[in-house]
């Protein structure tokens, strides 16, 4: 056993330090399915630990990485270099919930369905809600500023973070915002650290903003008979007044694969789904369900489902956040990229990836939260086939930064897309990065090799 982890043990106890292969092997993933095993896995009970652990990690120059669920798409929980992996699964504590300040305050490791499902018991409601929220931590979330369905009309993590706690790489402990929901002091470091990939500091308490919950709400699945039109109702429905909470969508494929995968009956004219949310009184949600359906024609609609009953509500959205799992595939090999676009260009860069898909034959598959222009599209390749993906992903890149939109729209860049962040940021803007990231993290220790 080499001396730090030996230290580790000394400090920490048995029982935070593991470094039996089970360990290893089980914190050496994350969603993007590549594989890196750490040489240990430590698990903090509290910002004590955590600082412990970076003292240890500097003395010895060991790399650190910060660990939520793994349910990254893009690498950023994998241990590049082996090293010290810390895993929050013991920070899981909701603090405090406060209804007169209406903040919580959790440590890193909650599990963000956990945390919406506590704080309803006080009327209150935390938004977002990326569609692995059963499973991912809200430190997780921070690090890489996640989206979801509800960010469509609530906004994005950043927008629910007031602060944070969090352990620098020399140890120190620093907070950056507050408790409240305004605050220009200084820059804003707690923004810089939001959707910083677990690259410059490691959170170790989070504060975040709370709003009411919304009294009642609605879900219409729409399955329109041509793919074209769905892509074009998008735009229909939000000039023409409609607000709603969430404005998803699925096309033929990942919506025949879903429903095989749940076991439900497909009707095969529907060549897409916009799936919306309704929020605010009974009357109101009622009444929008209702118009919504005068937008279209009977031509363009195959089905119109509606949903208010919270079991069936939630049928209708488990069909939505099983699309990943139902569509992945042992034998091929997934390329799931989140871009985005502003929505005016969407029917554009939708039928770009479709003929991209048919000149390099490769299976196709797009869903995702298009009320925010941001698009999940799934390339599935053989073996043989990776030589091109290169070559469609280039080509996919440049289509976006062309139509105005980003390489990421909330899964970040980690080992994914590092290769392509050019595309996006000019050499001054990524100097500016580097020149971060060595004030933060000067040995270049904490996760490196991430980004950029
Ligand atoms: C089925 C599925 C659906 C998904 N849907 C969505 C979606 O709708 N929207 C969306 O945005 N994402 C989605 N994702 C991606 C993923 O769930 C999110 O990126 C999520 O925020 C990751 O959380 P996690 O706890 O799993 O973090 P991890 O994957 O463990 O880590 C992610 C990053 O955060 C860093 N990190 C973790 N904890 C800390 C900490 N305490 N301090 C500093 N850095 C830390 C890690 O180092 C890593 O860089 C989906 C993933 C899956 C598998």
């Amino acid at each position: 056993m080499t001396d730090y982890i030996k230290e580790l043990y000394k400090v920490l106890g048995k029982g935070k330090v593991k470094d039996a292969k089970e360990y290893l092997i089980t914190h050496s993933y994350d969603g993007m399915r590549r594989k890196f095993l750490p040489d240990v896995v430590v698990f903090p009970e509290s910002t004590r630990d955590v600082v412990e652990i970076v003292n240890i990690a500097s003395k010895h120059k060991i790399t650190i990485t910060p660990r939520g669920a793994g349910t990254g798409m893009t690498g950023g929980a994998l241990p590049l270099n082996g090293g010290i992996l810390i895993s929050f699964s013991k920070m899981n504590r909701i603090i405090k919930i406060s209804v007169d300040d209406t903040i919580a305050i959790v440590q890193p490791g909650v599990v963000t369905y956990d945390l919406v499902k506590e704080v309803e018991k006080y009327g209150l409601f935390y938004p977002p809600d990326p569609a692995s929220y059963k499973t991912s931590t809200i430190g997780g979330n921070v690090a890489e500023n996640a989206g979801g369905p509800h960010c469509f009309k609530y906004g994005i993590t950043k927008n629910y973070v007031l602060g944070l706690e969090a352990v620098l790489m020399n140890g120190e402990i620093v907070k950056t915002g507050g408790k409240t929901i305004k605050n220009v002091v200084g820059y804003n470091l707690t923004d810089l650290l939001i959707g910083s990939e677990g690259t410059l500091a490691i959170i170790t308490e989070i504060t975040l903003k709370l709003i009411p919950k919304p009294k009642f709400s609605g879900v219409a699945r729409l399955g329109f008979r041509s793919l074209g039109e769905a892509v074009k109702g998008v735009n229909k429905i939000i000039t023409n007044g409609f607000f709603p909470s969430a404005l998803e969508f699925m096309d033929k494929v990942s919506i025949i694969e879903v429903f095989k995968f749940l076991g439900l009956k497909v009707n095969e004219n529907i060549s897409a789904y916009l799936i919306l949310e309704f929020d605010g009184d009974r009357e109101e949600v009622e009444n929008q369900l209702e118009e919504i359906k005068a937008l279209f024609t009977n031509e363009e609609l195959e089905e119109i489902v509606y949903a208010t009953d919270p079991e069936e509500k939630e049928r209708i959205w488990e069909i939505r956040r099983n699309i990943s799992g139902a569509v992945s595939k042992p034998d091929l090999i997934k390329y799931n990229e989140d871009i985005v676009v502003p929505r005016s260009r969407l029917p554009e860069i939708v039928d770009f990836v479709y003929q991209l898909g048919k000149e390099y034959n490769v299976k196709t598959v797009l869903f995702g939260h298009i009320g925010d222009g941001n698009i999940h599209t799934n390339f599935f390749v053989k073996k043989e086939q990776e030589i091109f993906i290169e070559e469609l992903l280039e080509k996919l890149f440049k289509k976006v930064i062309d139509l105005g939109g980003a390489l990421s729209g909330e899964h970040g860049i980690g080992i994914a897309k590092k290769r392509f962040i050019n595309y996006q940021l000019s050499p001054e803007i990524v100097e500016i990065h580097r020149q971060i990231k060595k004030i933060f993290d000067p040995e270049n220790l904490l996760n490196p090799g991430k980004i950029f």
